[in-house]
């Protein structure tokens, strides 16, 4: 194993478990990746965010193959569906943090783009978060709509379940998905709140002052 192999798995084991220890997961929920040359490492089936062990990753192939390592997540597939049809990124962080997952289960939500411009650092981190319609956990179907998807957003909310976020380095994308959890609890608290959101124009001045 290469140095910088040995350092994404470590980073990804703190990562997951300072992710963990915050809340953004419970049980054996939430799966990070990284993707290599050698392939993707991700989080085992079944294990703990909070007890990764760097030995133990899973090393899939960009095909889905198992390669080395303990068996990888069940939801592997949805991050090989996210590098798929965005290879600048290098990084996928899928949780079932409960805000998300609350927002995730409304029925009065946009699909096409689930929360509203509350802060500067959600625009700026998850700009628009789309809906990505249930499927059973394990569907193949599932993995096609995050494909698609994925076209045109690295960040998206699958129905009933929670987000899945992609970013152009590992801290990248756990900071992203911890923005969109934290934005998903300001908007469930401010609901029935009479609330000011980003206006458009503020919107538009982010996207010229923070590009990409
Ligand atoms: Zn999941």
């Amino acid at each position: 194993m290469t140095p910088q192999e040995a350092k994404i798995r470590e980073d990804i084991c703190v990562l997951a478990k300072s992710l963990y220890d915050r809340g953004y997961g419970c049980g054996s929920s939430g799966n990070v990746s990284v993707m290599t040359d050698d392939g993707m490492i991700v989080s085992p089936t079944n294990s703990c965010m909070g007890r990764l062990d760097p030995a133990r990753l899973s090393l899939v192939g960009r095909d889905g193959a198992h390669l080395a390592g303990d068996k990888p997540s069940k939801e592997a597939f949805l991050h090989l569906a996210m590098y798929q049809e965005r290879p600048e990124m290098t990084s996928v962080v899928h949780l079932h943090a409960t805000h998300s997952v609350a927002v995730a289960c409304l029925a009065e939500i946009d699909p096409e783009d689930v929360l509203p411009p509350i802060t500067a650092y959600y625009v700026m981190r998850i700009g628009k978060l789309p809906l990505v319609p249930y499927f059973p956990p394990g569907d193949m179907t599932l993995a096609n709509a995050v494909r698609e998807t994925a076209k045109h957003h690295h960040a998206m909310l699958l129905a009933n379940h929670g987000p899945v976020v992609a970013g152009k380095s590992l801290e990248n994308a756990v900071y992203a998905a911890e923005e969109l959890e934290e934005t998903a609890k300001l908007f469930l608290m401010l609901r029935g709140e009479r609330t000011r959101f980003l206006t458009q124009a503020q919107v538009a001045d982010l996207a010229v002052r923070f590009p990409g």
